[in-house]
């Protein structure tokens, strides 16, 4: 027989919201979604919320937390979110306070990566295992560790922003004060950067022919560099080899099972071939014949499912 729903699920973006319910099984139930309403700003997503959340509440007056997957930087411990880039014209806000208020239920933040990372743990292609790291590509790169079966949050709850590890020490200053890090390297807006400053700089490439005016995006690049395109095949695969450094790095680092990788840019054709290789070919032999390096399995529910396993893990502590 299905467990009765114990949790309410919440997975805020930059463009939808999608809000569920959860079991203690993190099974994921009566799923509704919308587009985030990020004109009304903060005030105006927090309604929003308050309302989907209040449309689940009302049937299923049993629940006993609520959990909540959004953008950061956040505190999961003080429930404050920073003005996170993915939500412009948020300030520093206590949304896990004002959720509170609102709907009635304790609630737990989770930055989104770190929420995607347990998903992907507990019911995708970390099942099974204690260690994983978790990275996600597409318009930026974030990620999670999942270190002897517990999600690494570290001293301030910022643990595991995969993507500002600095690959290249002489390369492009990033947002977030570093240097050369990954997300400045091998993000879908990276990528599409960098392709431009190739053309700006005399490059020719098929790409023009497709796109006009517009400017080309990663995935145009990706399928050039598929077709031997000279400028785009340059730029995706310096893109792959800084991810597949980064892997090397979080290889050394946490000598995981399983290091699982989605997002929107690892479905380019090639890419995980490149990695492989650089991995073969540069990760110590023990830890590398430990990995394995992997497609992530799930699309769409991580978010609600890592939200429910970060409620489930606040619900056991004393
Ligand atoms: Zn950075």
């Amino acid at each position: 027989m299905a467990e009765e729903p114990e949790y309410l699920v919440i997975d805020l973006g930059g463009t939808r919201v999608r809000a569920a319910l959860a079991d203690r099984t993190l099974r994921i139930s009566h799923r509704i979604e919308e587009a985030t309403e990020v004109e009304g700003g903060p005030d105006g997503v927090i309604d929003q919320m308050t309302r989907m959340g209040r449309s689940l509440l009302d049937a299923n007056r049993r629940l006993t937390r609520l959990a909540v997957s959004t953008p950061g930087p956040l505190n999961p411990r003080t429930g404050m979110v920073y003005s996170p880039p993915n939500l412009p014209g948020w300030g520093t806000l206590p949304l896990a306070a004002r959720l509170e208020g609102m709907l009635g239920l304790p609630t737990d933040l989770i930055n989104d990566a770190n929420a995607a990372c347990l998903g992907e743990f507990h019911a995708g292609s970390g099942r099974g295992h204690r260690n994983l790291v978790y990275l996600t590509i597409s318009t930026g790169i974030g990620g999670g560790i999942i270190a002897d079966g517990r999600l690494i949050e570290g001293s301030s709850g910022m643990a595991g922003e995969l993507g500002h590890m600095t690959i290249d020490r002489h390369g492009p200053i990033c947002n977030c004060g570093n240097v050369g890090c990954l997300e400045m390297l091998a993000s879908g807006t990276s990528i599409a950067r960098r392709f431009r400053e190739g053309l700006a700089s005399g490059g020719k490439s098929i790409v023009t022919e497709w796109v006009c005016d517009a400017p080309a995006t990663a995935r145009d690049v990706a399928r050039a560099a598929e077709m031997g395109d000279p400028l785009a095949s340059a730029v995706f695969t310096d893109a792959a080899e800084a991810i597949g450094t980064g892997v090397v790095n979080c290889i050394h680092i946490f000598n995981p099972d399983i290091v699982a990788l989605g997002g929107g840019v690892t479905q380019a054709h090639g890419l995980f071939e490149i990695i492989h290789r650089v991995v073969e070919a540069r990760a110590m032999a023990i830890p590398r014949q430990a990995v394995r390096v992997v497609h992530a399995e799930l699309s769409g529910d991580q978010g609600l499912i890592g939200a429910a396993a970060a409620a489930r893990e606040q619900e056991a502590k004393p």
